[in-house]
């Protein structure tokens, strides 16, 4: 056979045009494959007026649709408890297209003070020169929140546990408040993940996460996802799909691959971060311990009734001496990276005060509580002792000064 022919005596441009082109499978993969195709071809018209109309199922074109975001939708809606969801490019994605699907000029929503830096900026940068109205409140304050509703309010927006002091709304309350007023909830799930607190217990309408983080749970892909009632969903769908914030195929494939061993991570993070805080606590160059799970946190009794499955994967401590102390901390870490996200399987740290509450003012970071002590851990997966014993070796020279 000559180079330049395929079998059946093709151009070389032709077959290589060709492909992997519609191979028929004798044989089932035992995972799901990778769809690494943006779009799909057709029978006859006949099949594609079939498929378009929702008659059969199928997919068209990737921005649209595709079979690896098909199963994160489902995998992360049946954790939720929700009826369906919406894949997107990244968290961020999926919060716009959440929020863009509910509200619109002249309407209102509510925002927890604190809330994630990118959402914040999401809110005063873009949302609000659409028109959008939005009011910051003290979410634990449900007498502030009442206060804040006028007319014009569609929306409340919280996070089920804050970052990054691991505070929790009550949430119950929040939803109830809201709903008789006739406002939606969407709450960012993202820090306490279904494994804590899923929407179907919380009654929030709809979800967000980050699949970046604990969801995909291995710091190698981009990914949100959308959950709540068909009905939402639909609406999120279209605003995802017009804005071009649809999730790839490739991290769709790594999220669903990170989400086998998903309730298996979270229970190490859980049992990890609890052994963490714990000691922490009793460590002479720490302040103060953030941990949901610490009998001293002020929503202690609260996370016990609300958070299913202890304090959650994360904490946070005061470092005593503030910045001169952290930086000396970090100088001695050796195993611990600083690494400005989380939810990965090993242990990272990050530093709010010059990563995610680097854009506001010293008065706003007071208001929230950010100090220049505090240091944030995302608790992997590694035997806790080893977690443990790189924070001691860091933390003694710092008593030490
Ligand atoms: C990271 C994060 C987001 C944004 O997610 P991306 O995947 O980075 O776009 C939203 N909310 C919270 C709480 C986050 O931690």
């Amino acid at each position: 056979m000559d180079w330049e022919s395929g079998a059946n005596g093709l151009g070389v441009a032709t077959w290589l045009a060709r492909i992997g082109s519609a191979r028929a499978s004798a044989t089932h993969p035992s995972t799901e494959p990778l769809f690494q195709t943006s779009v799909y071809d057709f029978e006859s018209l006949e099949q594609l007026d079939l498929v378009q109309d929702g008659e059969q199922v199928g997919f068209t074109y990737a921005r649209m649709g595709h079979p690896n975001a098909t199963t994160l939708e489902e995998a992360v809606a049946r954790l939720e408890g929700a009826e369906a969801g919406c894949a997107c490019s990244s968290g961020m994605g999926a919060l716009s297209a959440a929020l863009l699907a509910v509200l619109e000029s002249g309407t209102h929503l509510i925002a927890a003070r604190g809330i994630y830096g990118g959402t914040s900026a999401l809110l005063v940068c873009e949302l609000a020169r659409l028109g959008i109205g939005i009011s910051f409140v003290d979410i634990s304050d449900l007498k502030a929140l009442a206060e804040a509703i006028t007319p014009r309010t569609r929306l409340v927006l919280v996070e089920t546990l804050s970052n990054p002091l691991m505070q929790l709304p009550d949430l119950t309350a929040v939803v109830q408040l809201a709903h008789q007023h006739g406002l939606q909830v969407l709450a960012d799930n993202t820090l306490a993940t279904p494994w804590l607190m899923p929407l179907q217990v919380s009654g929030a309408d709809m979800a967000i996460h980050s699949v970046t983080k604990f969801l995909g749970g291995h710091h190698d892909l981009m990914a949100g996802v959308v959950v709540g009632s068909s009905e939402l969903i639909a609406r999120v769908r279209r605003v995802a799909v017009n804005l071009g914030q649809y999730a790839a195929p490739f991290d769709c494939w790594l999220a669903c691959r990170g989400l086998k061993t998903f309730a298996l991570r979270m229970q190490r993070h859980c049992q990890n971060a609890q052994c963490v805080a714990e000691f922490l606590q009793a460590h002479p160059a720490v302040k103060r311990v953030y941990y949901p799970g610490l009998p001293n946190h002020p929503q202690y009794e609260l996370a016990s009734k609300l958070l299913r499955q202890g304090g959650g994967p994360m904490v946070s401590f005061d470092i005593d001496g503030g910045e001169s102390a952290v930086e000396i901390f970090v100088r001695h870490l050796s195993a611990i990276p600083l690494s400005p996200s989380f939810g990965g399987v090993n242990t990272t740290f990050s530093y709010p005060l010059k990563t995610s509450h680097r854009s506001l003012s010293p008065q706003e970071r007071d208001l929230c509580g950010i100090g220049p002590g505090l240091v944030r851990l995302s608790v992997g997966i590694e035997d806790w002792q080893d977690i443990c014993a790189d924070l001691g070796k860091a933390l003694t020279p710092v008593g030490a000064r």
